[in-house]
């Protein structure tokens, strides 16, 4: 069974996919809590962000700079939209395969439950 992200990335689970590239994979959260809800990830597998190192930063930036391409392409750059990353089990973690979540389509309350 392994990594369910891995997994996505494999094209062994269905995904709703809105980018694809050499680094990285973006699909459509399959329970969204807001209208717009993507999750970026990495295809190499990397548990959560506290495991990554110095060696990850350019896969990082990918991520980040990809998050703003899909939140551009979704229509979300105007009226703006939230990038969350939940690192552990008090951030509330439940995927350990590193993904940020794209947010928007909706104003958002801080701080955040
Ligand atoms: P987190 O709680 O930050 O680890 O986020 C994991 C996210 O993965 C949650 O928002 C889930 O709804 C989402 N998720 C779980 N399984 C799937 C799936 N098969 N396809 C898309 N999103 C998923």
């Amino acid at each position: 069974m392994g990594c369910l992200f891995c997994n996505i990335v494999e094209k062994k689970i269905p995904a709703a996919i809105v980018h694809e590239d050499e680094h990285a994979i973006a699909f459509r959260d399959i329970n969204p809590v807001a209208p717009t809800h993507v999750l970026v990830i990495p295809k190499k597998h990397v548990a959560a962000l506290h495991d990554t190192t110095p060696d990850d930063a350019a896969l990082l930036g990918h991520l980040v700079t990809t998050a703003n391409a899909v939140a551009r392409k979704e229509g979300l750059v105007e009226k703006g939209y939230r990038l969350v990353v939940n690192d552990g089990p008090d951030a509330g973690q439940s995927v350990f395969h590193v993904h940020l979540h794209v947010l928007g389509g909706r104003s958002m309350a801080w701080p955040p439950g």
